[in-house]
Formats: C-alpha cells, sequence, structure tokens
C-alpha cells in the first residue's frame, strides 16, 4: 500500500505494519523516517528537520497507528534526524546511542546557521531519554526491534533498526540511497566496518536516511564508493595533494549522478585523517564546509528542507 499524506513525503508500507517515510528527493536535511505499529502505538524512526516536515510525519504516524504510545529513536544526532522530536512532545519517549546525548548538546541548533533561508520552524532541542551503548530492544506488540550501535560510521553515534522476522533494515545515514555518502563527522573505514555487519544481517529491504527505498544491493553501492574515497586519499595523500586539491582534479564518473557530489571533500578529509598512523587526527568540520563551498565553485550545498 502506497499513500501520499503530504506533497513533500511518501509512506510505503514496506512489511505488515513497517511503514517507511521517503521523503523525495533526498539530500541535504531533507531526510526519511520509519514508523513501525503494534496495537498500542507506533515506533517512529527519526523525526526530520523542519517542524512542518515534522508536522506532517506526526499526522501520517496518527493515519497509520492504532494506538496512541509513541516510542522515538534518533539513529544519530543530526538536526534533520531530531528536530522533530519536539513535535510528539510532552509524552514521547526518545531512545539515541548514549554518544548522542553530549553531541546534541554540543551541536545544538547548527545546522539551522548552515541554511538560515530554510523554514526551521523554531526548533527546539528534546534530548534522549533512553540511551545504551550496544544494542538494546524494543517491543511493539510481538514484533522485536533490535536497535544496534554500528558507529563510528556517519557519526559516533550510528544507530540501525533491524526487524529480523521482516528483514527490513532502517540505516539511518550510515547507508544513502541516491545520495552521496558522508562520513566526515564519523569514519570511512568505519563505515566500510558497519556496512559488513550490516551485510550479515542479511536485509531484503533497506530504508536509507536519505533518497528512496532500497534493497541490498544499496550496501555494496555505498561500500564501492567508500572504497573509492580511500584509494583516491592514499594516492592524494602520495601525491603530496590536499583532500581538496585531490577533489578537484578528480573526475565524479557514475557517482556525479549521486546527489550532494560535494561531500567528496568532506569524505576525504576524514579518510586523509585516517591515514595516519595513528588513526584520526583532528578534522576541522567548519572549515571542511567551507572547502566544500569553494568545490562547489562558491554555491553553498543545496538544502531543500
Ligand atoms: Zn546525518
Amino acid at each position: 500500500m502506497t499513500t501520499a499524506p503530504h506533497p513533500l513525503a511518501a509512506v510505503a508500507e514496506v512489511a505488515d505494519g513497517v511503514h517507511a517515510y521517503v521523503q523525495d528527493p533526498g539530500g541535504w536535511c531533507v531526510s526519511n523516517a520509519g514508523i513501525v505499529t503494534g496495537d498500542q502505538g507506533a515506533v517512529v524512526i527519526d523525526t526530520l528537520a523542519t517542524r512542518s516536515r515534522a508536522e506532517a510525519l506526526r499526522a501520517a504516524v496518527d493515519r497509520v497507528s492504532a494506538g496512541p504510545r509513541r516510542v522515538l529513536v534518533n539513529t544519530h544526532h543530526h538536526g534533520d534526524h531530531v528536530f522533530g522530536n519536539d513535535v510528539f512532545e510532552p509524552t514521547a519517549v526518545v531512545v539515541a546511542h548514549e554518544n548522542a546525548v553530549d553531541e546534541l548538546v554540543e551541536t545544538g541548533l547548527a545546522l539551522t546557521a548552515l541554511w538560515p533561508e530554510v523554514a526551521w520552524g523554531d526548533p527546539r532541542l528534546v534530548l534522549p531519554t533512553i540511551t545504551f551503548d550496544d544494542r538494546i530492544a524494543l517491543r511493539i506488540g510481538e514484533r522485536r526491534l533490535e536497535l544496534i550501535h554500528v558507529g563510528p560510521a556517519h557519526t559516533s553515534n550510528d544507530v540501525v533498526v533491524w526487524l529480523p522476522e521482516d528483514r527490513v533494515l532502517f540505516a539511518g545515514d550510515v547507508l544513502m540511497s541516491g545520495c552521496t555518502p558522508f562520513s566526515l563527522m564519523g569514519s570511512v573505514a568505519g563505515t566500510l566496518a558497519a556496512i559488513e555487519r550490516l551485510a550479515r544481517l542479511d536485509p531484503v529491504t533497506v530504508v536509507c536516511g536519505h533518497g528512496p527505498v532500497a534493497g541490498p544491493e544499496v550496501l555494496e553501492a555505498n561500500a564501492t564508493y567508500l572504497r573509492w574515497i580511500q584509494d583516491l586519499a592514499a594516492a592524494g595523500r602520495a601525491a603530496g595533494c590536499t583532500p581538496l586539491q585531490t577533489a578537484r582534479a578528480t573526475p565524479l564518473g557514475e557517482y556525479g549522478e549521486l546527489l550532494d557530489p560535494e561531500r567528496i571533500v568532506g569524505n576525504l578529509h576524514r579518510a586523509f585523517a585516517e591515514l595516519d598512523p595513528d588513526g584520526r587526527s583532528a578534522v576541522d568540520v567548519p572549515h571542511v564546509f567551507e572547502e566544500m563551498i569553494t568545490y562547489n565553485g562558491g554555491r553553498r550545498p543545496t538544502c531543500l528542507a
């Protein structure tokens, strides 16, 4: 069953009572959510970026859910996955990885400053109420949802939601569908390790943090891109180039068809840092965003939130 509850989104039932809430076209801050229903209510996976988008999600949850209980899962601390927590207040329980709390407190509403023209709707941070380190299981009716920390990958605190009976995986931003993967704030090598773990789950349906619902092929597509980044970083560093110089000298080829190609600069910064013997030297994230703008010829990355 597919319905269109909002001009910006479509809800697809990918298994009985399991819904992918997909926002077109993906890309910066245009993120997806998930809704898993049971007799008492729903588990909502991620809560979107702007108030209007989050309110549309809440209305979609109310439409498909039989009961009033709401448990939110934040797959990581980025604003486009957590700002909408507020519209589910005051009763929602929010579950996230332990690291998400410090990251949320530290970054706050910084995302809104990157794209001040977006109608954010006066977001207010709602911090997680239940956190965990490695894994935790949620129950909704008889269905079991496994929340697994697979970071550092896209960030330090990536959580995927795995439905073993339906073999549906909500991957957060560890995996991107039709969009460029992005490991600047986490780890390129860590994302590749996470993808190996996710492949062992053997999912049939994969709902990525951004872009259309995918099948298992999306795992290898993301891994192929990230291995390419690692190879580019090794060659660029050997040639004495910076990450930005390496990106500018590299034809994107098939990866140019993915949304947000400027992420190559951020991915290369992280991959360069991971070539250091001590594993991870510091990467200046705000500076890297400036370099992504430089890579784009002075144009800020496109945000359609
Ligand atoms: Zn993210």
